[in-house]
């Protein structure tokens, strides 16, 4: 499976593809940097050039089947097969998402509980843990904020599939395991501090999370605790 470009380059905010089939407000290219909803990572929204037009994208999702990006238009559209568009991400929000889905990673460092959920926003993000024991929020925030200002890179690859057989420990969420089937997997890894599975956009190096703030810790069960995140700017 050929990687999409924004899995080639986080970073990249502009890119120049061609229709594959428009169905009224849902557009599919031959490729794309906008990331599809998924793995608890919103959709990226942005807007498209086609013909000296501008159309807003307001959300990116997956096909049913999972076999195709779908790009959501704010207005329907009629394009012929091969037409040549520019997308161009929100970079702002997306940028935000990557902040805040690589500090989800640095919680699974922190915290070796069982990771039960996580969602990524661009305001507030969380994550869900069956807790061993008690969690100070302050704490927490401390320590976050410590290891974000001592940097580390962040780097992915691709596995065989198999690899989650022979490690099964490598999967942190208990209730979303990696999606089968493509053969490959990809890894992410948090120099000397995480490595798992993960399909998202991330940060080159931590550092650029910047400082961060647990604005609270919410039970959700006897001991399953949500951690809400937040970006201090
Ligand atoms: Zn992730």
């Amino acid at each position: 499976m050929q990687p999409h470009q924004f899995y080639r380059d986080a970073y990249q905010t502009d890119l120049t593809s061609s229709v594959v089939s428009a169905d009224e407000n849902r557009l599919v290219l031959s490729d794309t940097l906008f990331y599809p909803h998924g793995g608890g990572q919103p959709g990226d929204t942005g807007y498209l050039t086609v013909n000296g037009q501008t159309i807003e994208i307001v959300d990116t999702r997956y096909s049913k089947d999972r076999s195709r990006i779908e790009h959501h238009l704010a207005d329907a559209l009629v394009l012929d097969i091969g037409t040549p568009v520019t997308v161009t991400l929100n970079w702002a929000r997306r940028y935000r998402h990557m902040r805040m889905h690589t500090c989800l990673h640095l919680l699974c460092h922190i915290i070796k509980d069982p990771v039960t959920g996580g969602n990524v926003g661009a305001d507030l993000s969380r994550a869900e843990f069956d807790l061993t024991s008690p969690l100070d929020k302050q704490e927490l925030e401390d320590q976050l904020n410590a290891i974000i200002q001592q940097g580390a890179d962040v780097t992915t690859e691709w596995l065989p599939e198999s690899i989650l057989d022979e490690r099964p420990d490598l999967v942190r969420t208990m209730s979303v395991q990696p999606p089968r089937g493509h053969g490959d997997i990809r890894m992410v890894r948090i120099a000397g501090l995480d490595y798992q599975p993960c399909g998202g956009t991330h940060l080159k190096n931590i550092s650029e999370v910047g400082q961060v703030r647990v604005p609270s810790i919410k039970s959700k069960g006897k001991q399953n605790k949500r951690i809400n995140i937040e970006l201090v700017d």
